[in-house]
């Protein structure tokens, strides 16, 4: 299949080296000089603009940061994809920029499919990652190659805009889970236990999670993990607040969690790293839980 990928960072960049790598004929596109010639390296055909590729292209699977760049990217595409060729959208995206994305792409003749994904930049590297996909069957079932090519776990959950909820909803629970470990630590330690023989018993009980056996290792050290800005969890707390009032669901204890990393985005910045929101607890409890400076 000829497809054109455009952002090729953390999560696009591995993606398009792995369609290369099942054989189709990829072609690719960012902003960013370092991700075009990282992508370059890999076998994909970097273009300096969108419009000829997007034109030649079956398939379009962008991979951007928000909702924001998937609107603007989205006018390119519907000015230059050929009629009955499938865009992809694999960017954390929301609702409400997926329904402005219906008429225009009728208009175009362009099939939408939206197919998020979970497992960081390591699954997007071992293409292992799970894609949570939204669509209609015929354009679903002519990029399952592809799919197939950048994940292991390829859940078809119902027409356009499932696969942006399904990914949003899941996603909150990674940060719901985090500003909890946070807490339960800290109770632990105020009341005299050691933060590292915490975390080790709460990695073997009933509060065990991934969260506990990734992150706490990282907030227990210090070193916070580095490799996911806060920027991006900022945002999917906000998607998911959005998406709660678009659906109508109340959620007050996640509503704290999306406060708590909007407060960690201002007081740490943007591309501070994620579990830094754990400063938060400990400045209000006046006790850090990173071992060498206690
Ligand atoms: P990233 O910032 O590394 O990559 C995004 C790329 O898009 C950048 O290289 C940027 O230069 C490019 N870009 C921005 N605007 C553009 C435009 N108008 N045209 C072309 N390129 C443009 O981010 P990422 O970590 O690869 O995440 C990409 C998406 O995947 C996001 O929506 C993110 O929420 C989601 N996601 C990320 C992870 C993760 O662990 N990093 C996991 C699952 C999903």
């Amino acid at each position: 299949m000829h497809v054109l990928v455009i952002g090729l960072g953390h999560m696009g960049g591995p993606m398009a080296a792995n369609l290369v790598a099942a054989g189709h004929d990829v072609s690719g596109f960012d902003l960013g000089a370092d991700q075009c010639s990282t992508a370059a390296a890999t076998g994909v055909a970097v273009v300096d603009a969108v419009e000829a590729a997007a034109g030649a292209a079956d398939v379009v699977l962008t991979s951007l940061p928000g909702p924001t760049q998937v609107g603007s990217v989205g006018e390119q595409l519907f000015a230059s994809m050929a009629p009955d060729a499938v865009w992809v959208d694999t960017s954390t995206s929301d609702l409400d920029r997926a329904e402005s994305l219906r008429g225009p792409a009728r208009e175009a003749g362009v099939h939408l499919v939206d197919a998020t994904v979970s497992g960081g930049p390591e699954g997007s590297a071992a293409g292992t990652l799970s894609v949570f996909v939204g669509g209609d069957d015929e354009p679903v079932a002519r990029c399952m190659p592809l799919f197939d090519a950048i994940g292991e776990r390829i859940h078809h959950l119902g027409p356009h805009g499932a696969g942006y909820v399904a990914k949003i909803a899941q996603v909150t629970l990674c940060y719901t889970q985090t500003v909890c470990l946070v807490e339960a630590l800290m109770l632990g330690v105020k009341g005299g236990v050691e933060p590292a023989r915490m975390l080790e018993m709460i990695r073997h009980s009933a509060g065990g999670s991934y969260v506990a056996d990734n992150y706490g290792p990282e907030i227990v050290a210090g070193t916070y993990d580095p490799t996911f800005p806060l920027s991006h969890a900022a945002k999917d707390m906000r998607l998911a607040m959005e998406m709660a009032g678009h659906v109508g669901a109340e959620l007050p204890f996640m509503a704290a969690v999306a406060e708590a990393y909007a407060a960690a985005e201002s007081t740490f910045g943007a591309e501070a790293p994620h579990l830094l929101a754990a400063r938060l607890t400990e400045i209000a409890n006046d006790l850090t839980l990173h071992e060498e400076r206690r």
